[in-house]
Protein backbone atom coordinates (compact mmCIF):
# COMPACT_ATOMS: atom_id res chain seq x y z
CA UNK A 1 0.00 0.00 0.00
CA UNK A 2 1.26 3.27 -1.05
CA UNK A 3 2.38 6.05 1.66
CA UNK A 4 0.52 8.53 -0.13
CA UNK A 5 -3.16 9.65 1.19
CA UNK A 6 -5.49 7.10 -0.57
CA UNK A 7 -7.32 9.29 -3.54
CA UNK A 8 -9.92 7.38 -6.01
CA UNK A 9 -12.05 9.22 -8.51
CA UNK A 10 -14.67 8.33 -10.36
CA UNK A 11 -14.15 9.33 -13.96
CA UNK A 12 -16.98 8.96 -16.41
CA UNK A 13 -17.81 10.75 -19.89
CA UNK A 14 -20.94 12.32 -20.48
CA UNK A 15 -21.98 10.49 -23.67
CA UNK A 16 -25.12 9.25 -22.07
CA UNK A 17 -27.10 8.40 -18.59
CA UNK A 18 -25.14 6.25 -16.49
CA UNK A 19 -25.14 2.62 -16.85
CA UNK A 20 -25.84 0.66 -13.43
CA UNK A 21 -22.31 -0.66 -14.02
CA UNK A 22 -21.49 2.74 -13.56
CA UNK A 23 -22.72 3.10 -10.67
CA UNK A 24 -21.19 -0.08 -8.78
CA UNK A 25 -17.94 1.65 -10.25
CA UNK A 26 -18.42 4.68 -8.49
CA UNK A 27 -19.84 2.63 -5.22
CA UNK A 28 -16.49 0.63 -5.11
CA UNK A 29 -14.59 3.68 -5.66
CA UNK A 30 -16.39 5.38 -2.64
CA UNK A 31 -16.66 2.23 -0.61
CA UNK A 32 -12.79 1.89 -0.93
CA UNK A 33 -12.24 5.96 -0.12
CA UNK A 34 -14.69 5.54 2.87
CA UNK A 35 -13.01 2.32 4.43
CA UNK A 36 -9.83 3.24 4.28
CA UNK A 37 -10.16 7.00 5.06
CA UNK A 38 -9.29 8.36 1.66
CA UNK A 39 -10.87 10.70 -0.43
CA UNK A 40 -13.40 10.04 -3.39
CA UNK A 41 -13.33 12.35 -6.44
CA UNK A 42 -15.43 12.91 -9.04
CA UNK A 43 -14.31 13.90 -12.50
CA UNK A 44 -15.95 14.37 -15.82
CA UNK A 45 -14.15 12.97 -18.99
CA UNK A 46 -15.51 14.98 -21.61
CA UNK A 47 -13.02 15.11 -24.32
CA UNK A 48 -14.72 13.34 -26.83
CA UNK A 49 -16.44 16.17 -28.23
CA UNK A 50 -17.97 14.45 -30.75
CA UNK A 51 -19.65 12.01 -28.14
CA UNK A 52 -20.92 14.61 -25.83
CA UNK A 53 -24.75 14.46 -24.91
CA UNK A 54 -25.84 17.08 -22.97
CA UNK A 55 -27.71 16.17 -19.52
CA UNK A 56 -25.44 13.63 -18.80
CA UNK A 57 -22.84 15.56 -16.85
CA UNK A 58 -26.36 16.53 -14.57
CA UNK A 59 -27.54 13.20 -14.58
CA UNK A 60 -24.33 11.54 -13.51
CA UNK A 61 -24.18 13.97 -10.23
CA UNK A 62 -28.02 13.31 -9.58
CA UNK A 63 -27.65 10.01 -9.91
CA UNK A 64 -24.10 9.92 -7.11
CA UNK A 65 -26.27 11.85 -5.30
CA UNK A 66 -29.44 9.80 -5.26
CA UNK A 67 -27.38 6.48 -4.13
CA UNK A 68 -25.84 8.69 -1.08
CA UNK A 69 -22.08 8.32 -3.01
CA UNK A 70 -20.42 11.73 -1.78
CA UNK A 71 -17.70 13.15 -3.24
CA UNK A 72 -15.49 15.58 -1.57
CA UNK A 73 -13.73 16.85 -4.83
CA UNK A 74 -15.84 17.50 -8.25
CA UNK A 75 -16.90 19.88 -10.83
CA UNK A 76 -20.07 21.13 -8.99
CA UNK A 77 -17.98 21.56 -5.66
CA UNK A 78 -14.27 22.19 -6.92
CA UNK A 79 -11.27 20.93 -4.91
CA UNK A 80 -7.82 21.79 -4.71
CA UNK A 81 -6.84 19.91 -8.21
CA UNK A 82 -10.02 21.55 -10.13
CA UNK A 83 -10.95 22.33 -12.68
CA UNK A 84 -12.38 18.47 -12.16
CA UNK A 85 -13.83 18.93 -15.66
CA UNK A 86 -11.55 18.01 -18.45
CA UNK A 87 -12.52 20.13 -21.51
CA UNK A 88 -11.86 22.92 -18.76
CA UNK A 89 -8.00 21.11 -18.62
CA UNK A 90 -7.58 21.85 -22.26
CA UNK A 91 -4.29 23.59 -21.98
CA UNK A 92 -3.23 21.25 -19.17
CA UNK A 93 -2.01 18.05 -21.82
CA UNK A 94 -0.56 18.94 -24.62
CA UNK A 95 2.63 19.61 -22.95
CA UNK A 96 2.99 16.38 -22.26
CA UNK A 97 2.29 14.82 -25.88
CA UNK A 98 5.01 17.10 -27.24
CA UNK A 99 7.57 15.77 -24.64
CA UNK A 100 6.63 11.86 -25.66
CA UNK A 101 7.14 13.41 -29.03
CA UNK A 102 10.36 14.56 -27.70
CA UNK A 103 11.89 11.76 -26.06
CA UNK A 104 10.69 8.89 -29.04
CA UNK A 105 8.06 7.40 -27.45
CA UNK A 106 4.73 9.25 -29.59
CA UNK A 107 5.11 10.79 -33.27
CA UNK A 108 2.92 12.91 -35.73
CA UNK A 109 0.43 11.00 -38.18
CA UNK A 110 -0.38 12.88 -41.17
CA UNK A 111 -2.76 9.73 -42.67
CA UNK A 112 -6.11 11.34 -43.48
CA UNK A 113 -9.00 9.59 -42.05
CA UNK A 114 -9.41 9.19 -46.29
CA UNK A 115 -6.02 7.58 -46.75
CA UNK A 116 -6.46 5.25 -43.38
CA UNK A 117 -10.20 4.02 -44.58
CA UNK A 118 -8.82 2.71 -47.76
CA UNK A 119 -6.25 1.02 -45.95
CA UNK A 120 -9.00 -0.86 -43.62
CA UNK A 121 -11.21 -1.59 -46.89
CA UNK A 122 -8.07 -3.51 -48.43
CA UNK A 123 -7.24 -5.33 -45.04
CA UNK A 124 -10.70 -6.11 -45.17
CA UNK A 125 -10.87 -7.66 -48.54
CA UNK A 126 -7.68 -9.68 -47.75
CA UNK A 127 -9.76 -11.00 -44.87
CA UNK A 128 -7.31 -9.29 -42.71
CA UNK A 129 -7.77 -6.31 -39.93
CA UNK A 130 -5.86 -3.52 -40.11
CA UNK A 131 -3.89 -2.30 -36.96
CA UNK A 132 -1.62 0.86 -36.53
CA UNK A 133 0.84 -0.82 -34.74
CA UNK A 134 4.76 -1.67 -35.21
CA UNK A 135 4.94 -3.37 -38.10
CA UNK A 136 2.19 -1.12 -40.21
CA UNK A 137 3.87 2.47 -39.02
CA UNK A 138 6.65 1.71 -41.11
CA UNK A 139 4.62 1.75 -44.27
CA UNK A 140 2.24 4.61 -43.01
CA UNK A 141 2.83 8.81 -43.02
CA UNK A 142 3.86 9.80 -39.90
CA UNK A 143 7.17 11.86 -38.60
CA UNK A 144 9.22 8.20 -38.70
CA UNK A 145 8.68 7.41 -42.19
CA UNK A 146 8.77 11.53 -43.89
CA UNK A 147 12.11 13.09 -43.67
CA UNK A 148 11.98 15.73 -40.82
CA UNK A 149 12.23 18.23 -43.20
CA UNK A 150 8.73 17.46 -44.83
CA UNK A 151 7.25 16.72 -41.07
CA UNK A 152 8.60 20.57 -40.50
CA UNK A 153 6.96 22.08 -43.33
CA UNK A 154 3.62 19.74 -42.90
CA UNK A 155 3.92 21.37 -39.22
CA UNK A 156 4.36 24.72 -40.62
CA UNK A 157 2.16 24.74 -43.07
CA UNK A 158 -0.77 23.38 -40.41
CA UNK A 159 -1.13 20.28 -42.56
CA UNK A 160 -3.59 17.98 -39.80
CA UNK A 161 -1.91 15.60 -37.95
CA UNK A 162 -2.60 13.53 -34.60
CA UNK A 163 -0.13 12.14 -32.16
CA UNK A 164 0.11 8.43 -31.96
CA UNK A 165 2.04 6.90 -28.84
CA UNK A 166 4.83 4.36 -30.15
CA UNK A 167 4.39 0.87 -28.87
CA UNK A 168 7.57 -0.10 -27.90
CA UNK A 169 8.38 -3.33 -30.20
CA UNK A 170 8.82 -6.90 -29.16
CA UNK A 171 8.73 -5.94 -25.03
CA UNK A 172 6.43 -8.10 -21.97
CA UNK A 173 4.62 -5.59 -20.22
CA UNK A 174 4.45 -6.75 -16.83
CA UNK A 175 1.26 -5.31 -15.32
CA UNK A 176 -0.37 -5.93 -11.35
CA UNK A 177 -4.01 -5.74 -10.78
CA UNK A 178 -5.22 -6.01 -7.26
CA UNK A 179 -7.94 -8.25 -8.50
CA UNK A 180 -6.63 -10.18 -10.83
CA UNK A 181 -3.11 -10.73 -10.40
CA UNK A 182 0.02 -10.59 -12.26
CA UNK A 183 -1.17 -9.59 -16.19
CA UNK A 184 1.40 -9.81 -19.05
CA UNK A 185 0.70 -8.67 -22.35
CA UNK A 186 3.33 -9.05 -25.75
CA UNK A 187 3.69 -5.36 -26.92
CA UNK A 188 3.54 -6.41 -30.69
CA UNK A 189 -0.18 -7.42 -29.87
CA UNK A 190 -1.17 -3.51 -29.43
CA UNK A 191 -1.25 -0.73 -31.52
CA UNK A 192 -0.21 2.60 -31.57
CA UNK A 193 -3.43 4.88 -30.30
CA UNK A 194 -3.78 8.38 -31.10
CA UNK A 195 -3.42 10.20 -27.66
CA UNK A 196 -3.78 13.55 -29.37
CA UNK A 197 -6.19 14.71 -31.79
CA UNK A 198 -6.53 16.96 -34.61
CA UNK A 199 -9.20 18.67 -32.74
CA UNK A 200 -6.61 19.83 -30.63
CA UNK A 201 -7.83 17.53 -27.75
CA UNK A 202 -5.81 14.43 -25.68
CA UNK A 203 -7.97 11.44 -26.13
CA UNK A 204 -9.28 9.07 -23.34
CA UNK A 205 -5.82 7.47 -22.69
CA UNK A 206 -3.48 10.79 -22.27
CA UNK A 207 -5.92 12.87 -20.20
CA UNK A 208 -7.32 9.88 -18.40
CA UNK A 209 -2.93 9.36 -17.26
CA UNK A 210 -2.24 13.03 -17.18
CA UNK A 211 -5.25 13.81 -15.00
CA UNK A 212 -4.63 10.64 -12.65
CA UNK A 213 -1.22 11.78 -12.06
CA UNK A 214 -1.82 15.26 -11.74
CA UNK A 215 -4.70 15.10 -9.05
CA UNK A 216 -2.68 12.11 -7.47
CA UNK A 217 -5.03 9.43 -7.27
CA UNK A 218 -3.58 6.87 -5.89
CA UNK A 219 -5.81 3.71 -6.94
CA UNK A 220 -7.49 3.30 -10.01
CA UNK A 221 -10.36 1.08 -9.72
CA UNK A 222 -12.64 0.70 -12.36
CA UNK A 223 -14.75 -2.17 -15.21
CA UNK A 224 -12.81 -4.80 -16.87
CA UNK A 225 -13.10 -2.92 -20.09
CA UNK A 226 -10.83 -1.15 -19.51
CA UNK A 227 -8.36 -3.69 -19.08
CA UNK A 228 -6.95 -4.02 -22.45
CA UNK A 229 -5.80 -0.17 -21.89
CA UNK A 230 -3.97 -1.15 -19.21
CA UNK A 231 -0.45 -1.78 -20.70
CA UNK A 232 -0.61 1.79 -22.77
CA UNK A 233 -1.52 2.89 -19.17
CA UNK A 234 1.41 1.61 -17.70
CA UNK A 235 3.30 2.79 -20.89
CA UNK A 236 2.75 6.07 -20.59
CA UNK A 237 3.03 6.52 -17.08
CA UNK A 238 6.76 5.10 -17.26
CA UNK A 239 7.87 7.32 -20.51
CA UNK A 240 6.25 10.34 -19.17
CA UNK A 241 8.75 9.32 -16.02
CA UNK A 242 5.74 8.99 -13.33
CA UNK A 243 6.12 5.45 -12.32
CA UNK A 244 7.01 5.90 -8.80
CA UNK A 245 3.49 7.58 -8.57
CA UNK A 246 1.54 5.13 -10.32
CA UNK A 247 -1.68 4.02 -9.12
CA UNK A 248 -2.61 0.58 -8.41
CA UNK A 249 -5.13 -1.06 -10.38
CA UNK A 250 -8.30 -2.84 -9.62
CA UNK A 251 -10.27 -4.03 -12.59
CA UNK A 252 -13.72 -4.72 -11.28
CA UNK A 253 -15.83 -7.84 -13.13
CA UNK A 254 -18.34 -7.86 -15.95
CA UNK A 255 -21.70 -7.66 -14.87
CA UNK A 256 -23.43 -10.46 -16.84
CA UNK A 257 -27.12 -10.83 -18.30
CA UNK A 258 -29.66 -12.36 -16.33
CA UNK A 259 -29.06 -15.70 -18.34
CA UNK A 260 -25.51 -15.44 -17.14
CA UNK A 261 -24.86 -15.15 -21.21
CA UNK A 262 -22.35 -12.03 -22.41
CA UNK A 263 -22.26 -8.46 -20.62
CA UNK A 264 -25.41 -6.76 -19.38
CA UNK A 265 -25.69 -3.81 -22.44
CA UNK A 266 -27.64 -0.34 -22.09
CA UNK A 267 -30.35 -2.14 -24.54
CA UNK A 268 -31.05 -5.14 -22.38
CA UNK A 269 -32.95 -3.10 -19.71
CA UNK A 270 -36.70 -2.09 -20.92
CA UNK A 271 -35.87 -4.84 -23.75
CA UNK A 272 -36.11 -7.93 -20.64
CA UNK A 273 -38.49 -5.68 -18.36
CA UNK A 274 -36.13 -3.86 -15.90
CA UNK A 275 -33.67 -0.59 -15.89
CA UNK A 276 -30.39 -0.54 -16.57
CA UNK A 277 -30.22 2.60 -15.11
CA UNK A 278 -30.56 4.74 -12.20
CA UNK A 279 -32.77 7.15 -12.83
CA UNK A 280 -35.23 7.68 -15.77
CA UNK A 281 -33.61 9.42 -18.93
CA UNK A 282 -35.07 10.95 -22.21
CA UNK A 283 -32.57 11.23 -24.80
CA UNK A 284 -32.14 14.55 -25.93
CA UNK A 285 -31.27 13.64 -29.69
CA UNK A 286 -34.57 10.94 -30.51
CA UNK A 287 -36.50 11.91 -27.53
CA UNK A 288 -36.75 7.96 -26.57
CA UNK A 289 -36.78 7.32 -22.69
CA UNK A 290 -35.35 4.63 -20.34
CA UNK A 291 -36.52 3.71 -16.91
CA UNK A 292 -35.09 4.16 -14.18
CA UNK A 293 -34.58 2.37 -10.59
CA UNK A 294 -35.66 5.38 -8.57
CA UNK A 295 -38.67 5.86 -10.88
CA UNK A 296 -39.55 2.28 -10.72
CA UNK A 297 -40.19 2.60 -7.52
CA UNK A 298 -36.67 1.15 -6.06
CA UNK A 299 -35.05 2.56 -2.48
CA UNK A 300 -32.21 3.82 -3.52
CA UNK A 301 -30.61 1.41 -0.69
CA UNK A 302 -32.22 -1.73 -1.92
CA UNK A 303 -30.41 -0.33 -5.67
CA UNK A 304 -26.80 0.09 -3.69
CA UNK A 305 -27.35 -3.19 -1.97
CA UNK A 306 -27.83 -5.06 -4.86
CA UNK A 307 -25.32 -3.50 -6.30
CA UNK A 308 -22.97 -4.50 -3.79
CA UNK A 309 -23.11 -7.68 -4.62
CA UNK A 310 -22.30 -7.80 -8.23
CA UNK A 311 -18.74 -8.68 -7.99
CA UNK A 312 -18.37 -8.06 -4.16
CA UNK A 313 -19.62 -10.27 -0.99
CA UNK A 314 -19.28 -10.56 2.50
CA UNK A 315 -18.10 -13.62 2.82
CA UNK A 316 -21.11 -14.51 5.26
CA UNK A 317 -24.63 -14.90 5.28
CA UNK A 318 -25.56 -11.68 5.31
CA UNK A 319 -27.19 -9.81 3.08
CA UNK A 320 -28.70 -6.43 4.13
CA UNK A 321 -26.62 -3.96 4.05
CA UNK A 322 -26.75 -0.12 4.04
CA UNK A 323 -24.15 1.95 3.08
CA UNK A 324 -22.49 2.68 6.09
CA UNK A 325 -22.26 -1.16 6.61
CA UNK A 326 -20.82 -1.81 3.38
CA UNK A 327 -18.21 0.65 4.13
CA UNK A 328 -17.49 -1.43 7.45
CA UNK A 329 -16.79 -4.29 5.47
CA UNK A 330 -15.34 -3.22 1.81
CA UNK A 331 -12.31 -4.80 1.15
CA UNK A 332 -11.04 -5.30 -3.21
CA UNK A 333 -9.79 -8.71 -1.26
CA UNK A 334 -12.74 -9.71 -1.57
CA UNK A 335 -14.17 -9.13 -5.08
CA UNK A 336 -13.95 -11.80 -7.52
CA UNK A 337 -12.77 -11.37 -11.25
CA UNK A 338 -15.30 -13.56 -12.99
CA UNK A 339 -18.36 -12.11 -14.31
CA UNK A 340 -21.53 -11.32 -11.76
CA UNK A 341 -24.71 -12.14 -13.37
CA UNK A 342 -27.31 -9.63 -12.38
CA UNK A 343 -30.46 -11.14 -10.85
CA UNK A 344 -33.70 -8.52 -11.49
CA UNK A 345 -36.00 -10.86 -9.04
CA UNK A 346 -33.20 -10.61 -6.29
CA UNK A 347 -33.44 -7.11 -7.19
CA UNK A 348 -37.20 -6.95 -6.24
CA UNK A 349 -35.85 -8.92 -3.18
CA UNK A 350 -33.88 -6.53 -2.02
CA UNK A 351 -36.56 -3.62 -2.44
CA UNK A 352 -38.65 -6.14 -0.31
CA UNK A 353 -36.58 -6.62 2.40
CA UNK A 354 -35.96 -2.57 2.77
CA UNK A 355 -39.47 -1.90 2.63
CA UNK A 356 -40.76 -4.03 5.40
CA UNK A 357 -37.55 -2.66 7.60
CA UNK A 358 -38.98 0.76 6.66
CA UNK A 359 -41.14 2.13 9.18
CA UNK A 360 -44.62 2.53 8.73
CA UNK A 361 -44.57 6.53 9.28
CA UNK A 362 -42.39 7.17 6.47
CA UNK A 363 -43.93 4.28 4.05
CA UNK A 364 -47.51 6.12 4.98
CA UNK A 365 -45.97 9.51 4.15
CA UNK A 366 -44.92 7.40 0.60
CA UNK A 367 -48.19 6.28 0.17
CA UNK A 368 -50.30 9.04 0.90
CA UNK A 369 -48.07 11.27 -1.55
CA UNK A 370 -49.17 8.37 -3.99
CA UNK A 371 -52.81 8.62 -3.04
CA UNK A 372 -53.09 12.52 -3.60
CA UNK A 373 -52.18 12.03 -7.00
CA UNK A 374 -54.78 10.11 -7.40
CA UNK A 375 -57.38 12.29 -6.29
CA UNK A 376 -57.60 10.02 -3.24
CA UNK A 377 -58.04 12.05 0.73
CA UNK A 378 -58.14 9.59 3.54
CA UNK A 379 -57.17 10.20 7.12
CA UNK A 380 -53.66 9.56 7.84
CA UNK A 381 -54.51 6.66 10.39
CA UNK A 382 -56.71 4.89 7.71
CA UNK A 383 -53.96 5.10 5.45
CA UNK A 384 -51.63 3.89 7.94
CA UNK A 385 -53.84 1.03 9.28
CA UNK A 386 -53.95 -0.41 5.26
CA UNK A 387 -49.79 0.40 4.94
CA UNK A 388 -49.64 -2.23 7.95
CA UNK A 389 -52.06 -4.54 7.03
CA UNK A 390 -49.89 -4.69 3.35
CA UNK A 391 -46.49 -4.16 4.13
CA UNK A 392 -45.32 -7.60 4.62
CA UNK A 393 -46.39 -9.02 1.05
CA UNK A 394 -45.39 -5.43 -0.61
CA UNK A 395 -42.10 -5.02 -2.90
CA UNK A 396 -42.56 -1.20 -3.89
CA UNK A 397 -44.75 1.88 -2.59
CA UNK A 398 -47.42 1.25 -5.33
CA UNK A 399 -48.17 -2.58 -4.42
CA UNK A 400 -49.99 -0.74 -1.80
CA UNK A 401 -52.63 0.85 -4.17
CA UNK A 402 -52.41 -2.55 -6.36
CA UNK A 403 -52.85 -4.72 -3.67
CA UNK A 404 -55.21 -2.28 -1.85
CA UNK A 405 -57.13 -0.22 -4.15
CA UNK A 406 -60.10 -1.80 -2.24
CA UNK A 407 -59.17 0.02 1.00
CA UNK A 408 -60.17 3.30 -1.19
CA UNK A 409 -62.83 2.32 -3.82
CA UNK A 410 -65.62 -0.27 -4.78
CA UNK A 411 -64.73 -2.93 -7.03
CA UNK A 412 -65.47 -2.28 -10.49
CA UNK A 413 -65.18 -5.97 -11.93
CA UNK A 414 -65.89 -9.70 -9.59
CA UNK A 415 -63.81 -12.06 -10.37
CA UNK A 416 -65.57 -14.80 -12.54
CA UNK A 417 -64.05 -18.01 -10.94
CA UNK A 418 -65.02 -16.79 -7.76
CA UNK A 419 -68.67 -15.82 -8.56
CA UNK A 420 -68.70 -19.54 -10.30
CA UNK A 421 -67.69 -21.60 -6.98
CA UNK A 422 -69.24 -19.45 -3.96
CA UNK A 423 -71.85 -17.48 -5.68
CA UNK A 424 -75.77 -18.81 -5.64
CA UNK A 425 -79.40 -16.83 -5.13
CA UNK A 426 -78.98 -18.10 -1.99
CA UNK A 427 -76.19 -16.37 -0.77
CA UNK A 428 -77.46 -13.53 -2.64
CA UNK A 429 -80.27 -13.65 -0.02
CA UNK A 430 -77.93 -13.88 2.65
CA UNK A 431 -75.99 -11.05 1.71
CA UNK A 432 -79.13 -8.99 1.31
CA UNK A 433 -80.05 -10.09 5.14
CA UNK A 434 -76.71 -9.15 5.94
CA UNK A 435 -76.88 -5.58 5.12
CA UNK A 436 -79.97 -5.33 7.64
CA UNK A 437 -77.96 -7.18 10.14
CA UNK A 438 -74.81 -4.69 9.87
CA UNK A 439 -77.30 -1.57 10.23
CA UNK A 440 -78.94 -3.18 13.61
CA UNK A 441 -75.69 -3.09 16.17
CA UNK A 442 -73.19 -0.93 17.72
CA UNK A 443 -70.67 -0.78 17.58
CA UNK A 444 -69.46 -1.62 14.36
CA UNK A 445 -66.17 -3.71 15.18
CA UNK A 446 -64.37 -6.49 13.82
CA UNK A 447 -65.90 -9.22 16.48
CA UNK A 448 -69.45 -7.60 16.33
CA UNK A 449 -69.53 -8.20 12.47
CA UNK A 450 -67.75 -11.57 12.91
CA UNK A 451 -70.57 -12.81 15.19
CA UNK A 452 -73.30 -11.33 13.20
CA UNK A 453 -72.31 -13.20 10.53
CA UNK A 454 -71.93 -16.25 12.45
CA UNK A 455 -75.11 -15.80 14.15
CA UNK A 456 -76.91 -14.79 10.25
CA UNK A 457 -75.25 -18.06 8.48
CA UNK A 458 -76.01 -20.56 11.51
CA UNK A 459 -79.64 -20.02 11.88
CA UNK A 460 -80.07 -20.34 8.20
CA UNK A 461 -77.99 -23.01 8.07
CA UNK A 462 -75.73 -21.81 5.43
CA UNK A 463 -72.11 -22.61 4.98
CA UNK A 464 -70.14 -19.53 6.86
CA UNK A 465 -66.91 -19.77 4.85
CA UNK A 466 -68.66 -19.51 1.83
CA UNK A 467 -71.19 -16.41 2.82
CA UNK A 468 -67.50 -14.70 3.93
CA UNK A 469 -66.04 -15.69 0.76
CA UNK A 470 -68.91 -13.85 -1.58
CA UNK A 471 -69.04 -10.90 1.21
CA UNK A 472 -65.22 -10.62 0.37
CA UNK A 473 -66.31 -10.85 -3.17
CA UNK A 474 -68.23 -7.61 -2.73
CA UNK A 475 -65.54 -6.12 -0.71
CA UNK A 476 -62.48 -6.38 -2.65
CA UNK A 477 -63.91 -8.23 -6.24
CA UNK A 478 -62.04 -11.79 -5.96
CA UNK A 479 -61.12 -13.85 -3.28
CA UNK A 480 -58.07 -12.21 -1.90
CA UNK A 481 -56.67 -9.30 0.34
CA UNK A 482 -56.54 -9.43 4.35
CA UNK A 483 -58.67 -10.34 7.40
CA UNK A 484 -61.45 -9.74 6.37
CA UNK A 485 -64.16 -8.32 9.07
CA UNK A 486 -61.21 -6.07 10.23
CA UNK A 487 -61.61 -4.86 6.65
CA UNK A 488 -65.15 -4.47 7.23
CA UNK A 489 -64.77 -2.08 10.28
CA UNK A 490 -62.06 -0.02 8.41
CA UNK A 491 -64.45 0.62 5.10
CA UNK A 492 -67.44 1.17 8.24
CA UNK A 493 -71.08 0.04 8.27
CA UNK A 494 -72.24 2.11 5.20
CA UNK A 495 -69.74 1.82 2.89
CA UNK A 496 -69.96 -2.55 3.42
CA UNK A 497 -73.44 -2.33 2.67
CA UNK A 498 -73.18 0.01 -0.02
CA UNK A 499 -70.70 -2.33 -1.39
CA UNK A 500 -73.16 -5.53 -0.93
CA UNK A 501 -75.85 -3.87 -2.70
CA UNK A 502 -73.33 -2.97 -5.64
CA UNK A 503 -72.63 -6.32 -5.93
CA UNK A 504 -75.78 -7.72 -5.78
CA UNK A 505 -76.88 -5.59 -8.20
CA UNK A 506 -73.88 -6.02 -10.44
CA UNK A 507 -73.51 -9.64 -10.17
CA UNK A 508 -74.98 -11.95 -12.91
CA UNK A 509 -75.35 -15.72 -12.57
N1 LIG B 1 -13.82 7.95 -18.89
C1 LIG B 1 -13.70 6.54 -18.68
C2 LIG B 1 -15.12 5.98 -18.62
O1 LIG B 1 -15.97 6.54 -19.20
C3 LIG B 1 -12.93 6.30 -17.41
C4 LIG B 1 -12.30 4.95 -17.30
C5 LIG B 1 -11.34 4.94 -16.14
O2 LIG B 1 -11.83 4.91 -15.02
O3 LIG B 1 -10.15 5.01 -16.37
O4 LIG B 1 -15.42 4.99 -18.02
Amino acid sequence: MSERPLRVRFAPSPTGPLHMGGVRTALFNYLFARRNGGTFILRIEDTDQVRYVPGAEEYIIESLKWCGLHYEEGPDVGGPYAPYRQSERKAIYRQYADKLVADGHAYYAFDTPGELEAIRKDFESRKLTFSYNAEERKKLKNSLTLPASEVETNLKNGVPYVIRFRIPENEEIVMHDIIRGEVRVQSSTLDDKVIFKADGLPTYHLANVTDDYLMKITHVIRGEEWLPSLPLHVLLYRYLGWEKEMPQFAHLPLILKPNGQGKLSKRDGDKLGFPVFPLFWKDPDNGETSSGYRESGYFSEAFVNMLAFLGWNPGTEQEIFSLDALVNEFSLERVGKSGARFDPEKTRWFNHQWLISRDTEQLTGLFVKLLHEKGIHKPEEYIRKTVEMLKERAFFVRDFWEQGAYFFQAPATYDESVIKKRWSPEMAALLKELTVRFSSFEPFLAENIKSNIHSLAEERKANFGNLMNCLRLCMVGSSMGPDLVQLCEMLGREEVNTRIDKALAEIRI
